[in-house]
């Protein structure tokens, strides 16, 4: 039997309470299967390890998870500590050096949910966007000079590579062909930024002739939003830089019912690394410690994290007991309108996992 190590990385606010659910839930999978073991290690790192030891992880911290198969991420941040300092700190952090650069955000309007979007049904609504994951505007160059002063001066430089555009394009074309409809959307904004995102655009071009049955299209950013509240049903496979589908993904989550629902999944496709999965949402310190957070997100997240394992009957059995759940509005937690709490949702995904025979 294979027994898969999981680093578990719950992080800090409402991370704690949904990763340990998404724990709980794997394990029942696990038992329930028979066929795969977990063996899920915890890493207490983020904002309050921050505030005991002066940083987000330990100094070898990438060393202690380098070697477990994959990991699941809560959220890291700390109302005291600025964003930045949580964000490069520990997400970025393992994201970069263990080069996932492809970050993989599928939406659907699950079973039960609800669109904010009027008219707009489950077919619908049912995108993958993929997120270049390891450069572009999250590049880390830049610098700020002379602090304070009226002659202050502040970059942020994007940095785009032909690998990395390469890369992240073929990774999105092959995904699209892997779908039913074969179509992808390539977000730019080549007209306001005539370098990068030019060459960005020539890439996708040069790219889409290896994959001569997926239809493709280039739409930039801003008409880009108007079309995932106007026409989502003309969307399939979106490929964007970091920071556009980083903006477009929350935009998604919340068409498709709430930003407690939606999973990311931070690949490293070639394997050499472990792959990072975790719910989008953030720390919601307003709702910490109350026990109401959504952990659909994170169960999905789960799901995929199996899919990368290998385990697509486990990722499928989890995922048909995910939308029995939402089917059911008894199990909606107060983002979705109902007053469910964590653990009611977890217990009843579990006892679908338990039931389930298929
Ligand atoms: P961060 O800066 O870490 O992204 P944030 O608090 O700015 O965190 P989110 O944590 O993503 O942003 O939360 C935005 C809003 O969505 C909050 O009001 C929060 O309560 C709500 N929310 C986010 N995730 C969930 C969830 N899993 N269940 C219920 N509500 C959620």
């Amino acid at each position: 039997m294979k027994t898969y190590k999981i680093a578990a990385i719950p992080g800090d606010g409402i991370g704690t309470e949904v990763i340990s659910a998404g724990v709980d839930v794997l394990h029942a999978l696990a038992a329930r299967d028979g066929n795969f073991a977990l063996e899920v290690e915890d890493f207490d790192w983020g904002g309050d390890y921050y505030k005991r030891h002066g940083r987000m992880m330990p100094e070898n911290g990438r060393d202690l998870i380098r070697n477990h198969d994959a990991i699941l991420f809560g959220s890291a941040g700390h109302p005291d500590i600025p964003d930045h300092v949580t964000l490069w700190g520990l997400r970025l952090a393992i994201c970069q050096p263990f080069d996932q650069y492809a970050n993989v955000r599928p939406t659907r309007v699950l079973a039960g949910i609800t669109s904010p979007l009027r008219k707009v049904d489950r077919t619908e609504l049912d995108w993958v966007i993929v997120r270049e994951n390891s450069e572009g505007e999250y590049a880390g160059v830049g610098g700020r000079v002379h602090q304070g002063l009226p002659l202050e001066a502040a970059t942020d430089v994007s940095i785009m590579t032909r690998a990395g555009v390469e890369r992240i394009m073929r990774f999105a074309f092959r995904l699209a062909q892997s779908r039913p409809r074969k179509l992808l959307t390539v977000v730019t904004k080549s007209n306001a930024q005539r370098h990068a995102m030019v060459m960005w655009d020539e890439i996708a071009g040069q790219i889409a002739a290896e994959f001569p049955d997926v239809t493709w299209d280039k739409m930039l950013v801003d008409a880009m939003t108007m079309r995932m509240v106007m026409k989502p049903e003309s969307i399939d496979t979106v490929v964007a830089t970091n920071l556009h589908a980083d903006i477009l993904s929350d935009l998604a989550a919340a068409l498709a019912g709430s930003l407690g629902i939606a999973p990311t999944a931070n690949l490293n496709p070639e394997r050499d690394f472990p792959s990072m999965f975790e719910p989008i949402h953030g720390s919601a310190f307003d709702i910490m410690g109350k026990g109401i957070a959504n952990p659909i997100g994170t169960f999905w997240s789960a799901v995929m994290m199996l899919e990368h394992l290998g385990e697509p009957q486990a990722a499928k059995r989890l995922m048909t007991a995910i939308e029995r759940v939402t089917a059911d509005h008894r199990f909606h937690t107060p983002d979705l309108g109902g007053t469910a709490r964590t653990a009611d949702v977890t217990e009843a995904v579990i006892a679908a996992i338990q039931g389930a025979n298929d």
